[in-house]
């Protein structure tokens, strides 16, 4: 598998820290309102990553954190007149409801920065005991740049370019700094805001030393992957590095992924520009199925324009998969009543050698999607062949189809849009003559002694909530 990482700004072979585990860690959203549709690239994206490392065998410990301790934070809560962690906990929540919407899995670990504050006071302490920190004359404690050389190596920036650009810029609040690119690791509490103890003044966390601190509790001082949208690369997960490497003497993270941005209508999405969607917005005039399958329908790194035409085109994209499996699902009920009669291995449960050689055509897409996976998670090409392979099946499955080929077809099609976190099959209540039906053809099978397919029958009522039992009066069935 190979990954473009930042650090290097090439793509790499994935060889993880350990064999057949992955550690990955993705900057999570900022509490203060409803996640937006920007918020949700890097969750559909990285969880997509996630899925299909899991798809391949590996063990992924997953974490994504919640900041729910700043500015944004505090003023909303001072607006409303309630504690800050009224309002995150209060987004925390909404935010896991998206989540769900958009079939992102929950995270192994969902942190969140303020119930980590002792693990930063212990970081902020190494770091000054290093002498990669020290503490202003207000009782601000910030990151010395100068006392790593490698600072800007993600970014690929200098601290010369960098000392430049920044010297005009006076912020007021931070006259203690020994030099412009030196960033905050701990700050004084003002009036009204939340505040913890600490050895250098009653204060709260920069917004950086959460995540060294969270990833480090979590997945240890070397993990494999860390994430987030592109405009985290700089400063955000520079001082990360920074912060991380200092402390804990090791190499942080070995692979740094970045998608590039959502545009609505080729501008920058802002709320000043009324150009601005939560996912609760999208949720009531969409699937959110649809909002996800518009986000993997380009490369995570591309950046992607949002508009009402595109978001159309997922609908009848995600449409047309849909009723190829929905049909692939009858005819698969129909050639299992077929059968029902039939002793095991004969005729049409098994596959014709035109269904063989098909099938085989189904496989090489199978490849052809992995590849495109492979090469730095290409989801564009690997819905490309999922179609594909919606063709084959619209083609070449009918009526006269044996069992195996169908069922080989509509798992297929399932398991790769598993991978990508898209629900193919929109349950519908079955009806009472379809069970019926297939209790009929399980007693025929058991008639003809065919009890593999009697089970599976029964195995495939027992997933649609169907209980049977097996009464002196006949088979008698009920709904659980
Ligand atoms: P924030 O709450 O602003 O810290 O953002 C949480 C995550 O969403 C970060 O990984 C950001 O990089 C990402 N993000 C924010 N806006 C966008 C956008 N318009 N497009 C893509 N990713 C975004
Ligand atoms: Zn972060």
């Amino acid at each position: 598998m190979k990954i473009f990482n930042t650090l290097s700004r090439r793509k790499e072979e994935f060889v993880p820290l350990e064999p057949g585990k992955v550690k990955m860690y993705v900057c999570g959203p900022t509490v203060y309102n409803y996640i937006h549709i920007g918020n949700a690239r890097p969750m559909i994206v990285f969880d997509t990553v996630r899925r299909y490392f899991e798809y391949k065998g590996y063990e992924v410990n997953f974490v994504s954190n919640f900041t729910d301790v700043d500015d944004k934070i505090i003023n909303k809560a001072l607006e409303e007149g309630v504690d800050a962690s009224v309002i995150s906990e209060r987004f925390i929540a909404e935010c896991k409801k998206d989540m769900a919407g958009l079939n992102v899995k929950p995270a192994t670990t969902h942190p969140q920065a303020t119930k980590e504050i002792e693990g930063m006071l212990a970081m902020i302490h190494t770091l000054i005991e290093k002498g990669h920190a020290y503490v202003a004359a207000d009782g601000t404690v910030y990151f010395r740049t100068e006392s790593f050389p490698e600072y800007g190596k993600l970014s690929h920036k200098n601290l010369d370019e960098l000392q430049s650009g920044f010297r005009e810029i006076k912020v007021t609040g931070e006259e203690g700094k020994e030099d412009p690119n030196d960033f905050v690791l701990w700050k004084p509490k003002k009036e009204g805001e939340p505040y913890w103890e600490s050895p250098w003044c009653e204060g709260r966390p920069g917004w950086h030393i959460e995540c060294s601190v969270m990833a480090k509790r979590y997945l240890g001082d070397e993990i494999d992957i860390h994430a987030g949208g592109e405009d985290l690369i700089f400063p955000h997960h520079e001082n990360e590095i920074a912060q991380s490497e200092c402390a804990n003497g090791k190499p942080f993270a070995k692979y740094w992924m970045h998608n590039g941005f959502l545009n609505i209508d080729n501008k920058k999405m802002s709320k000043s520009l009324g150009n601005f969607f939560t996912v609760r917005e999208i949720s009531e005039k969409y699937d959110l199925q649809v909002l996800r399958f518009f986000m993997l329908s380009a490369h995570y790194r591309s950046p992607l324009n949002f508009s009402a035409e595109l978001m159309e085109a997922s609908k009848n994209g995600l449409e047309r998969i849909r009723t190829a499996v929905g049909k692939l699902a009858e005819l698969q009920q129909k050639a299992l009543a077929a059968t029902a009669g039939q002793p095991v291995g004969a005729g049409a449960a098994s596959m014709t050698a035109a269904e063989q050689e098909n099938a085989a055509a189904a496989k090489d897409l199978v490849a052809k999607y992995e590849a495109a996976m492979d090469d730095d998670f290409n989801t564009a090409d690997a819905v490309s062949a999922v179609f594909e392979l919606v063709k084959l099946s619209n083609s070449t499955a009918d009526e006269g189809s044996s069992q195996a080929y169908v069922s080989y077809l509509k798992e297929t099609i399932e398991k790769l849009c598993d991978v990508m976190g898209i629900v193919t099959e929109v349950k519908h209540e079955a009806l009472d003559s379809e069970i019926e039906a297939m209790i009929r053809a399980r007693q025929e099978a058991r008639k003809a002694k065919n009890y593999a397919l009697a089970d599976e029958i029964r195995g495939k009522l027992s997933d649609m909530g169907i209980i049977l039992e097996d009464t002196r009066e006949g088979v008698k069935w009920r709904r659980a």
